[in-house]
């Protein structure tokens, strides 16, 4: 006999079930035409239709503009550890896709696209990095701890819980903390038997960029012995990646910050290729950029990551502007018949977006774009293919004649 569970109801308007039966896993406050009644923020509900049918369990939010994330749609599933543990599962399962002699650095909780809206986990080699953005993920915060420690068996796991959009959610913005086993400093990972040092404390995010596994890869075909221009190095991932491919290699890496240039430099001598053979700039990209051009530097090969130039819709026109800046400013640093690799992180930035400001860049400069290839992020990042946002980075190779 099966159990049916119960939750405080939300009701929606008529129709607005059917992205959910579609997989969507957002319902927006606009849509409800009864909120539930008595529930905390990130409480546990059960969506009704208009004609009052069971469509989905999630936990329900009065303060964000997302009232109602989707956990389940089965009716007899109680949002418990069995829950979390069978969603961690099956996620552990998709991550047997890396050989752990060359890649240990992998999303292995990815939010959405892992069945869990409001979590993201990263792991470095034995341990766990963990953020929760929501209020209903924090509500259930001890039960993910004990599950993913059980199902992993890692040796600890940090709460990165420092992110300023939890200021959004009504949640508290709080210094990192172990919540299980020990975190160290440091981290040691290979990534396709490539060594980096992550500080899972204080880096970036949960400390390095996984997303860019697949593109840091695909780059190496195209740098042997060229002259490359790194710009938002970061730690200067795509940049190690380039200087092991030839001692004729030669690689400048540019980012604002002070310390992930010097953490870039510390990747080269680990990874047995001397730094003084290359080049790091502390600097503003957009400033760099032109002075290169004043001074008519040339490179074979261009690299750029920056953040996302627009977090929300109304961002959009904004941020395309800055892209289409940007990439002008990059093709002018290129020699004819040069690479380059340019990417957003932004959600509202389609893969058409990038496209369109690769191809009004290169218009306006009265430049050729030969559109080599194109990705989203890597595996360990999976899309919810119902929710076009969840596919947050594009990435695009292309010849710039
Ligand atoms: N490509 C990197 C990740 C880049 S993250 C990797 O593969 O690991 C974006 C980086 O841009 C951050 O390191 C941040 O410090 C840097 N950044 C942000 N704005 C910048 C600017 N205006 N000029 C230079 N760097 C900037």
């Amino acid at each position: 006999m099966s159990l049916i569970i119960h939750y405080p109801t939300a009701s929606l308007k008529p129709h607005k079930e059917e992205s959910l039966l579609g997989g969507h896993l957002w319902i927006f406050s606009g849509a409800l035409q009864q909120p539930p009644h008595w529930i905390e923020p990130g409480g546990l509900v059960d969506v009704k239709s208009s004609t009052g049918q069971f469509v989905a369990r999630g936990y329900y939010n009065p303060r964000t503009d997302i009232a109602i994330r989707i956990l389940t749609r089965d009716i007899e599933e109680a949002i418990d550890t069995g829950f979390l543990r069978r969603r961690i599962r099956s996620a552990v399962e998709l991550r047997q896709v890396f050989d752990l002699n060359e890649t240990n650095a992998y999303r292995l909780i990815n939010s959405e696209g892992d069945g869990l809206p409001g979590l993201i986990v990263d792991r470095y080699a034995e341990v766990l990095v963990a953020q929760i953005h929501t209020a209903g993920m924090e509500r259930l915060r001890p039960l993910i701890i004990d599950a993913l420690m059980e199902e992993t068996g890692s040796r600890g796991l940090l709460l990165r819980n420092d992110s300023q959009s939890r200021h959004r959610e009504g949640l508290e913005v709080e210094e990192p903390q172990v919540a299980a086993g020990g975190v160290p400093t440091q981290v040691a990972v290979r990534e396709n038997e490539v060594l980096f040092l992550i500080d899972p404390w204080q880096g970036q995010k949960t400390g390095f960029f996984l997303d860019q596994r697949d593109k840091r890869q695909a780059l190496r075909k195209y740098v042997q012995a060229k002259r490359v221009l790194n710009c938002f190095s970061y730690t200067g991932g795509f940049s190690v990646y380039a200087a092991l491919t030839s001692d004729k290699t030669h690689v400048t890496s540019v980012d604002i910050s002070e310390s992930a240039i010097e953490e870039a430099r510390q990747h080269f001598i680990l990874n047995g290729i001397d730094p003084n053979q290359h080049r790091f700039l502390i600097a503003d990209v957009f400033d760099y950029l032109e002075q290169a051009l004043r001074e008519e530097v040339q490179f074979d090969v261009v690299v750029l990551d920056p953040p996302a130039f627009a977090k929300t819709q109304g961002a959009r026109s904004q941020a395309l502007k800055a892209y289409r800046r940007l990439n002008m400013l990059a093709m002018q640093v290129l020699r004819p018949g040069g690479i380059l690799l340019t990417c957003s992180c932004s959600g509202v930035i389609g893969m058409d977006d990038l496209l369109g400001v690769v191809s009004q860049s290169a218009q306006r400069l009265q430049r050729k774009v030969q559109l080599l290839e194109t990705f989203t992020q890597s595996v360990d990042h999976p899309i919810n293919i119902a929710m076009p946002e969840t596919g947050y980075l594009k990435a695009v190779f292309c010849r710039i004649g």
